[in-house]
């Protein structure tokens, strides 16, 4: 048990890699707190379900991740629950395909909104916490390839993963005096609802597939297992890195 008796929040961890990662880290014995956004795919009734499978110690919060007012409360609750934060995940995240030249002003910051201020505002408020307590931390966030790789119709998307990649570095630097490690997870093309009209169209899920040199789309338990080990204490030297986990994807897209 890598994760025994640490306080971990997984945002954005009712569907897909969030679900896969909360599944892991209590499997690794921590105490999982599962973010869910108000409103939301599941509701209060699913989402205790789901930590009920995880064990007693284990708790749901409804929170938008891109209203401060909501993180903060979702915090508090953590804090008179479990006493600290040991770990955060990033992981809620959104997409929303238009060309540049029809993108309107609230698709835009709705995007920015959840994957960059969102991720923003939930490493500061836990970094205060981590600092407060003294004794370190690791912040995690789930990029994307596209942190780095172009992507046309998706400028937004681009732009909040390639903020994060620039956050994730200058936080590496500023938190590494209170020992909180700072890494990003770069997911390559993973089978999850994200990623759904692709995966019901065999012509698209072809194309996909024909860019990836592992020859298939990844698993969110497969995005989960790096998340443990950047959580535990093996990763207590790393941080300002990048993990790929993309099937070689990254490479060979930039093969040419
Ligand atoms: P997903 O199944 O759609 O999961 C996204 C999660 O974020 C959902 O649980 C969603 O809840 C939640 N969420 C959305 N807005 C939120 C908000 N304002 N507050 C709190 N939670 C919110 O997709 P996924 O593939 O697992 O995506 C997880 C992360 O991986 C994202 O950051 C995504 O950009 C990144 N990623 C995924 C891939 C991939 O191929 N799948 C590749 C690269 C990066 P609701 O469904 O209830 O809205």
């Amino acid at each position: 048990m890598r994760l025994k008796d640490k306080v971990a929040l997984v945002t954005g961890a009712s569907s897909g890699i969030g679900k896969a990662i909360a599944t892991r880290f209590a499997a690794e014995g921590a105490h999982v707190v599962v973010n869910y956004r108000p409103g939301g795919k599941i509701d209060t009734d699913a989402a205790q379900a789901e930590v009920a499978a995880f064990g007693p110690r284990a708790l749901a919060v409804a929170a938008d991740v891109s209203k401060r007012d909501d993180v903060q409360r979702m915090m508090d609750q953590v804090i008179s629950e479990f006493g600290r934060i040991d770990i955060a995940i990033n992981n809620a995240g959104i997409e929303i395909k238009k060309p540049f030249l029809e993108v309107g002003d609230d698709e835009w910051n709705r995007v920015i909104g959840v994957n960059l201020f969102g991720s923003y505002v939930v490493s500061q408020i836990c970094a205060r916490q981590m600092v407060k307590q003294g004794d370190g931390g690791k912040l995690i966030f789930i990029s994307s390839v596209h942190e780095d790789i172009p992507f046309p119709d998706y400028t937004a998307y681009c732009a909040s993963k390639g903020g994060v990649r620039m956050m994730m570095r200058n936080l590496s630097i500023e938190l590494a005096p209170y020992r909180i490690n700072v890494n990003n997870i770069a997911p390559g093309a993973i089978a999850t609802p994200i990623n759904q009209a692709v995966l019901d169209d065999p012509t698209a899920s072809k194309n996909a597939i024909g860019e990836i040199p592992w020859g298939r789309f990844g698993r969110p338990e497969e995005v989960a297992a790096v998340a443990a080990f950047l959580a535990s204490e093996d990763a207590d030297y790393v941080t300002g890195s990048t993990y790929y986990v993309d099937g070689g994807l990254t490479q060979q897209v930039t093969l040419y």
